[in-house]
């Protein structure tokens, strides 16, 4: 029969069955890989022969069945196929990795570790327990909702089928209100919800919130930080229809469900969606494919949606509902100033209005943010003598200098060393730091406000385990009087009194040659923005910038998102840039570029004569990545558009029988619609 494995090969793997059961197209099992073992999944039972164990086939056997019956759904192998075929990544690797690990990686022995069956008999012993219109507990204290949003909850209510929504709701507006309220009456019908998060430190106050107002649902969070055993068992839990609501970061949408009804994507705009190694695919595309499938109504949510689902809604594929006012009486979105810093030169980062304005804040007895896309202290270590500027010795970057711990950081490879005492060509002593990151942000604010309590969140503040749970609550307590972070700080957090805004080094985006930056930074200041004036009360936000006559602020200033997607959409739409072409890259690694960039130019000639005759594909030349090394493994990539998303595909299917056909030392993958170019 055909078993799928988890390893880098195209296609299934052919093997006998032993057994006397019949086997189950869905049930894992044991089979040899090589000298070891691996889980498999039954895909097919094609080749079983009759009463012989295929020995005349010199076939090898599956040594053992793992679940008495079907795990793993139709419906659930619907999706992983789709999401293999477009994503041109082995069906094997989809499948099996999409599961957690305990499920799908054997123990020392080669035996299933024992979690698996404490998880399984956890699930099993939970009450079979399908809600309908009676028995179902009403929402525990919820605010009465507006007219735009009950407006928006009856939609998603009545919604049937296939029928997919954009909640555009501008930042405070209650969005999550009205996921809530539909998501409550979606359950009295029997239905199970899945709820996707862009980040893990959004799922903690989710789900809180969800179990608060979903009393007598199980409601269970799911996302790569979780302990094993948890994942394990939140799994069973989904997948065998006991739990109600699953609160997911995008590697949910991968999760079997069962009694599935609806879905929500929440800030749907945000990046982190994308996965961005493995199966590099997009978890709200998948969740349209999802509910596409299952036949059932997805709501997107954002204050400031991607341009595809914007064009989406203009095209009317996606319904909108729109919620343009804040939620909470008295509140409003804060005024947004630029601080020219021509003007007014930026002293260790901070203009003389910023830090007037924090003062003014503080005195006021409201918190503060101070948002920097940068971590670390300072980004590079200079000599002042010669101008030696401390490198990664593996990449093509420089490291990261981290005062904190005395510490150079490569933020490419993660490559760690002491900062040295002197200057290791010159051997002068004076070195500093050039560029500003969060901490040395914190320190400059420490010195100006000695009172204040300032706390940095960012990828290094929040690495251990609960640490972010902390400080968000300190946060939320009132313990903390400035906030600096990088976009973490800006993600979906309903602070309380923040009345105060600064975002610092911003210009580099506003003139990036990433065709997306402007979208990303446009909606980076709308959403930090956001997070200022939630409740009564006035409040600011201070951007300090060199080019304050930047158009892309001017619609900040007005709160104007339409604004800004119409203007950025035109300019897309005239240079046929997505969401009016689709592209894929072909990336290459070697630890010569020059081999990554021949087996491109292979790759593009081949390309070339696959399309010759359609003409409606288009090949760039190869070009190295901008940071070309990375832990001494050096990058290239080409870029494949189509305005025709058929044609994309058709070409790539064809293109990958000769790149898996490959036999060099060069690395390849391929990744469609990219985020990063
Ligand atoms: P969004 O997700 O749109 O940014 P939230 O759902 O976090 O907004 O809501 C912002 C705040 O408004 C929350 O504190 C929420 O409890 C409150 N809120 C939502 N709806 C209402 C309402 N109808 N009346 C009063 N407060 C509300
Ligand atoms: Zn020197
Ligand atoms: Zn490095």
């Amino acid at each position: 029969m055909d078993v799928l494995v988890a390893a880098p090969l195209y296609g299934t793997f052919t093997y006998a069955w032993p057994f006397s059961d019949d086997p189950i197209v869905g049930q894992r099992v044991i089979v040899p890989w090589g000298r070891q073992k691996r889980v498999g999944l039954i895909h097919g039972l094609r080749a079983v022969v009759d009463g012989d164990t295929g020995s005349d086939y010199d076939l090898k056997a599956v040594e053992r069945i793992l679940d008495e019956g079907r795990l793993l759904s139709a419906q659930w192998r619907q999706l992983i196929e789709f999401a293999a075929r477009y994503y041109h990544h082995p069906l094997g690797t989809v499948a099996l990795e999409s599961l957690p690990k305990a499920l799908r990686v054997l123990n020392a022995k080669s035996e299933e570790p024992v979690m698996v069956e404490k998880a399984r008999a956890h699930a099993d012993r939970l009450a079979e327990h399908v809600h309908s219109e009676h028995d179902s507990p009403p929402m525990n204290e919820a605010p009465a909702l507006n007219p735009a949003q009950s407006a928006a909850v009856a939609a998603l209510v009545d919604a049937r089928g296939f029928d997919p929504y954009l909640l555009y709701g501008v930042t405070g507006s209650g969005k999550t209100e009205v996921y809530l309220h539909a998501i409550a009456q979606r359950l009295r019908r029997g239905e199970q919800v899945l709820v996707l998060l862009p980040e893990i430190n959004l799922t903690p106050p989710a789900m809180a919130l969800y179990q608060k107002r979903l009393t007598g649902h199980r409601v269970v969070v799911m996302h790569s930080n979780l302990p094993e055993l948890a994942r394990t068992k939140a799994w069973f839990e989904v997948a065998s229809g006991k739990a109600d609501v699953l609160i997911g970061t995008r590697l949910g949408v991968l999760t079997p469900m069962p009694r599935l009804g609806f879905v929500v994507v929440d800030e749907e705009h945000d990046p982190s969606y994308k996965q961005q190694d493995g199966m590099r695919y997009q978890a709200r595309d998948l969740a349209l494919m999802l509910a596409k499938q299952r036949n059932c109504p997805v709501v997107l949510g954002s204050a400031t949606p991607s341009l595809e689902s914007w064009l989406k809604s203009e095209q009317s594929a996606y319904k909108r509902l729109d919620l343009t006012q804040r939620a909470v009486p008295g509140a409003s979105l804060p005024t947004v100033e630029l601080v020219n810093t021509a003007n007014f030169p930026p002293k260790e980062g901070l203009s003389e209005p910023v830090i007037q304005a924090l003062r003014e804040n503080l005195d006021a007895g409201r918190q503060a943010i101070v948002f920097l896309n940068r971590r670390g202290y300072a980004p590079q270590l200079v000599c002042n003598a010669c101008g030696w500027v401390a490198n990664c010795e593996h990449c093509s970057a420089h490291m990261v200098w981290h005062k904190r711990d005395m510490s150079l950081r490569c933020h490419h490879c993660g490559a760690g060393q002491r900062v040295p005492q002197a200057c290791v060509c010159c051997g002068n002593q004076d070195l500093s730091g050039f560029g500003r990151g969060t901490q040395r942000v914190e320190e400059v604010l420490e010195g100006l406000f000695p009172s204040a309590r300032v706390l940095r969140l960012d990828a290094d503040s929040t690495r251990n385990k609960g640490q972010m749970e902390d400080l968000l609550e300190k946060a939320h307590a009132g313990e903390v009087d400035i906030l600096v972070g990088t976009q973490m700080i800006s993600k979906g957090h309903d602070f309380a009194n923040i009345g105060l805004v600064v975002a610092l080094n911003v210009d580099a985006s506003l003139y990036s040659h990433a065709y997306r930056a402007p979208e990303r930074l446009f909606a980076q200041l709308m959403q930090v923005a956001g997070r200022a004036g939630r409740r009564a009360g006035s409040a600011r936000m201070l951007v300090q910038t060199r080019y304050p006559q930047h158009p892309l602020f001017s619609a900040l200033m007005a709160h104007d998102y339409v604004r800004f997607a119409d203007s950025e959409m035109q300019g897309r739409r005239e240079a046929r840039m997505p969401p009016f072409s689709y592209q894929a890259t072909l990336r290459a690694d070697h630890r010569h570029l020059g081999n990554c960039i021949e087996f491109l130019r292979n790759a593009k000639a081949f390309g070339e004569a696959i399309c010759a005759a359609e003409g409606t594909v288009f090949l760039c030349d190869p070009v190295p990545l901008s940071v070309v090394r990375v832990g001494g493994i050096e990058r290239a990539q080409m870029l494949v558009e189509s305005e025709s998303r058929p044609s994309l595909h058709a070409f790539l299917n064809e293109w990958m029988n000769w790149l898996t056909a490959q036999k060099g030392a060069v690395k390849w993958f391929l990744e469609v619609d990219p985020v990063e170019l």
